[in-house]
């Protein structure tokens, strides 16, 4: 038979890919080599989140004294703690199964290869497909003299599905997955080093924002900054920095991510460089007929964007034009405190900006919850006053950023937020406030 398409990848954007086709009435096959859900559900997102989730219950024993309970001691069971995170991720797939399979999707296991345009061959069959679509995601890369082992020297992939939390870590890389697994090893009783080569932890970020979460990350981990990393003794159980040598059971490696092109790419003449598949707005690539989504194409490596390019895709399969959108996408990180960002920055803009802030410190659900640390800051056009951008670090920011991105998409002006009534107490007056400073 000929499918409506051929997928090569069970993440985020092959799945919802095949979900889409399935729903508008086509038939497609998805090809995954190994669990269904790809990085988010399996080694990303999801296990990252079940580790954070459970450094929050620690921290509210550690604060409890403040709110009048006494908690006498406690013990992180190191167990308990993977095997929970291990299960919220078997959930969360079983589900992915379960839709694939409620939705009639051929879902096939083992490595699939492009054969030709319209075909992918996987376990010795081929699998014809009226048009296709590569999902294959991104994997992490090495430094030279660090390469990733998979035991002494991990990646961020290992590090959500190993089997234990280590003692003693160096985390090489503060981006967005360094400083997540550098918070969540902190307070889980890791001693934990965090080395960045630039000048400041999460340097894509607003530098107010760095600089907050650098001292909150820094009260239960050493961070270095302007820092090269120079060699790891897997004998010695050292990392080399500086010339210094930095005692460490577990190198963690988060310096960044490639696309993870399928076998036979070259044969069919999809280009590609070295930040991924090239797409245009209906996510097709160079060859007609076929498609790329998610991590694979030199989008932001973020599972909602593969969602959205694979929602794009599946119309466009279908015989629906739609264009993907790219233009406004929420970022958050998921640290204490957390960090949630949308649109530019005040150093970013293109036109003449004001900003306006509100800070944790005088919003009264944050009291109430203790929160005095963190801020909401939006960056707004001086002439016509429209939300352009939202940098948030505080408790809840990636909650938070939802409604700031809402507003940046739909071109509102700050005025508008502050006079939309938010309820009280809530986190989400800082946004109201914020406005309402930026509007004068
Ligand atoms: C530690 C970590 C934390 C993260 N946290 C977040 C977060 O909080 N929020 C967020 O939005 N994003 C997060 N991400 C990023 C997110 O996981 C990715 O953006 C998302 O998984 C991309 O989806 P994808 O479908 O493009 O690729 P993937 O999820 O990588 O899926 C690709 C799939 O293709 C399969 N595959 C590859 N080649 C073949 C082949 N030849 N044949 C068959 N199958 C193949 C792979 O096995 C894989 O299952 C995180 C990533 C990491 C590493």
């Amino acid at each position: 038979m000929t499918y409506d398409t051929v997928i090569i990848g069970g993440g985020p954007g092959g799945y919802e890919a095949a979900l889409q086709v399935a729903r508008l009435g086509g038939k497609a096959a998805l090809v995954e080599k190994g669990p269904l859900g790809g990085v988010c559900t399996n080694r990303g997102c999801i296990p990252t989140k079940a580790l954070a989730a459970a450094c929050e219950v620690t921290d509210s024993i550690v604060r409890s004294r403040e709110f009048g309970i006494s908690v006498p001691g406690y013990t992180v069971d190191p167990e308990a703690v993977i095997k929970r995170r291990d299960r919220v991720s078997m959930t969360m797939r079983k589900g992915v199964e379960k839709l694939l399979s409620g939705a009639k999707v051929d879902v096939i296991s083992g490595q699939g290869r492009l054969v030709s345009e319209t075909e992918v061959a996987v376990n010795g069959e081929t699998l014809d497909g009226r048009t296709l679509v590569l999902a294959t995601g991104s994997e992490p890369t090495s430094l030279p003299g660090l390469e990733i082992d998979h035991e002494y020297v991990v990646s961020g992939d290992d590090a959500a599905s190993m089997p234990r939390i280590p003692e003693d870590v160096v985390i090489v890389g503060g981006g967005f997955i360094g400083c997540e697994y550098a918070s969540i090893y902190s307070r889980i009783g890791s001693r934990v080093t965090l080395i960045e080569a630039l000048d400041r932890i999460l340097p894509g970020e607003d530098e107010d924002v760095s600089a907050e979460l650098h001292a909150s990350i820094s009260k239960t981990a050493t961070v270095m900054t302007s820092t090269k990393v120079e060699s790891a003794d897997r004998e010695g159980k050292t990392v080399k920095a500086d010339g210094k040598d930095i005692p460490a059971d577990t190198v963690l490696l988060a310096v960044g991510r490639r696309p993870a092109l399928p076998e036979g790419i070259d044969d069919i003449g999809v280009i590609y460089d070295k930040t991924g598949v090239q797409v245009d707005r209906m996510m097709r690539t160079s060859v007609d007929n076929i498609y790329a989504v998610g991590d694979l194409t030199s989008g932001m490596r973020l599972a909602h964007v593969a969602y959205a390019g694979a929602e794009a895709a599946a119309h466009n399969i279908m015989g629906r034009e739609r264009e993907a959108d790219f233009s406004v996408v929420p970022w958050c990180v998921f640290t204490t405190p957390e960090i949630g960002r949308v649109g530019v920055s005040e150093k970013g803009a293109s036109v003449d900006v004001r900003v306006g802030r509100a800070d944790y410190l005088g919003n009264g659900k944050a009291r109430c919850m203790g929160e005095r640390g963190g801020f909401f800051k939006v960056v707004v056009d001086a002439q016509k006053g429209t939300v352009l951008g939202a940098h948030i670090v505080g408790a809840h920011a990636s909650d938070l950023i939802g409604e700031a991105a809402l507003a940046v998409k739909a071109g509102m002006t700050a005025r508008q937020v502050a006079d939309t009534i938010h309820p009280h107490p809530t986190l989400s007056e800082l946004f109201r406030q914020a406005c309402l400073d930026a509007s004068g």
